[in-house]
């Protein structure tokens, strides 16, 4: 391990004025903190090189969490510069002039997707805030049938009802048809609701599918409507020069979903909702409570981010990722996503002619053996032999497929070759 043995304490000091006091110091260091834990798995019988570079990031992070949580500047000041520098950068590679704008991490992509209804109502209807849904009329969300159920959640938790958010239709690549959204808004329209918020997805959760996002900003802009991305798990592409394109029209929404625990490999939890415009995440929830958020501190008030979260304390999220950013530098995270994706090039390549097999669709990630339980059987035989793991699933007509996702960057073509094999062998037995 390739870790500096300075004590923890220091380090944490160093980060955080809210811990520098002698008494809080760990007597251990990070050295000591990777062998105790190495020792203990090896003690549970786990192999040492299981303890993987995130699985380290993830001690530390807990260590941190034990000593902080965030709320204000005061608390933990070196957090909220690390998450408004992070911020910024991940506005900035969206596109968004000068990175300007807003965001905060949250519990993960179904949250960060909840926020981005939440902020579109409040831009149009902000009397909600205090008034209730009775100050607007019926106001209607718009996402794509393959969309992450966490949209229509949002729309029930959020006092919207799931019958408001209507699903469109996509295409044969399972991305959204444009002129099924227009028809959509001008049936609601129609029936006098309020048409509010597009959901696009870059990277949908089943078929990896990416909206058209510039032809859906087209029509979010001719009707005055919110403009999402959930780039939840499509995210990452965004830094990679060769994958970006399909992002292409990002720069246009309103808000924007990206999980580095995703593709990118930051353990969990770590999810972004990123705002275009400045200020409207602290005007939609902050409720200035007193005895955190005075306005009359010595500082900069702007800093105490908390009130901009529907939380109160949080976890620190954002060190994690940003150890991880300074250690593989944006060159390292494009070299993961190029690497994850040209192993599901590699995949597809291999059996796209391969007998026994039948592509979904011409794409990179999911194939299919075409008969019903084909999937269930051969992954209930890949567990009981301990071997491999992959998930299946139906979708529409189509009977259980496998659905392969590479997101682990240390894996290898001969894992890929490994998996085909095992699947062949297994599956001599049906
Ligand atoms: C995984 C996923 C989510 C939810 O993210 P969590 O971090 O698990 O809450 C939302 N949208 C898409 C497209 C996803 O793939």
């Amino acid at each position: 391990m390739e870790i500096e043995t300075k004590p923890l304490c220091c380090h944490l000091c160093l980060l955080s004025p809210s811990v520098s006091t002698s008494a809080s110091c760990l007597p251990f260091s990070l050295h000591s903190i990777g062998s105790s834990t190495l020792k203990q798995e090896i003690d549970l019988g786990l192999k040492p090189s299981y303890l993987s570079p995130t699985q380290l990031y993830e001690l530390i992070d807990s260590c941190i969490n034990i000593l902080t949580g965030r709320f204000t500047y005061e608390i933990a000041p070196v957090f909220v510069l690390m998450e408004q520098l992070t911020l910024k950068k991940m506005r900035e590679i969206i596109g968004w002039p000068s990175g300007e704008g807003d965001g905060i991490f949250s519990p993960g992509g179904a949250i960060s997707n909840m926020y981005s209804v939440m902020i579109a109502r409040y831009k149009y209807f902000p009397e909600v805030k205090t008034k209730g849904m009775s100050a607007a009329p019926r106001l209607v969300l718009f996402t794509s049938e393959h969309s992450h159920y966490s949209i229509k959640k949002a729309g029930a938790a959020l006092g919207f009802g799931s019958e408001n958010v209507v699903l469109l239709s996509t295409d044969e690549r399972g991305r959204v048809i444009p002129a099924d959204l227009e028809a959509k808004i001008l049936d609601v329209k129609q029936k006098g609701y309020h048409p509010l918020f597009v959901n696009a997805t870059a990277g949908s959760t089943v078929y990896g599918a990416f909206d058209p996002i510039n032809e859906i900003a087209d029509i979010c802009e001719k009707y005055n409507m919110w403009l999402h991305v959930d780039g939840a798990w499509g995210g990452g592409l965004l830094m990679s020069r060769k994958h970006r394109h399909k992002f292409s029209g990002v720069e246009r929404a309103n808000s924007v979903t990206w999980n580095p625990h995703k593709m990118m490999g930051v353990p969990l939890q770590c999810s972004a909702i990123l705002v275009r415009e400045k200020g409207i995440l602290a005007g939609c929830n902050s409720m200035c409570a007193g005895y955190l958020f005075q306005p009359d501190k010595q500082y900069d008030v702007s800093y105490d981010t908390g009130d901009k979260a529907i939380q109160c304390g949080r976890h620190v999220d954002i060190f994690k990722f940003w150890l991880m950013w300074k250690a593989k530098g944006t060159v390292g995270f494009e070299q993961h996503i190029d690497k994850c994706l040209d192993l599901s090039q590699y995949l597809y390549d291999k059996i796209r002619n391969r007998e026994g097999y039948e592509m979904v669709f011409e794409g990179v990630m999911f194939y299919s053996p075409p008969i019903l339980q084909v999937a269930p059987n051969i992954k209930a035989m890949m567990m009981e032999s301990g071997t491999t793991m992959v998930g299946y699933q139906p979708q529409g007509q189509k009977v259980n497929f496998f659905r392969m996702v590479i997101s682990n960057p240390a894996a290898l073509q001969s894992d890929i070759d490994f998996l085909i094999d095992e699947i062949e062998r297994l599956g001599r037995d049906l």
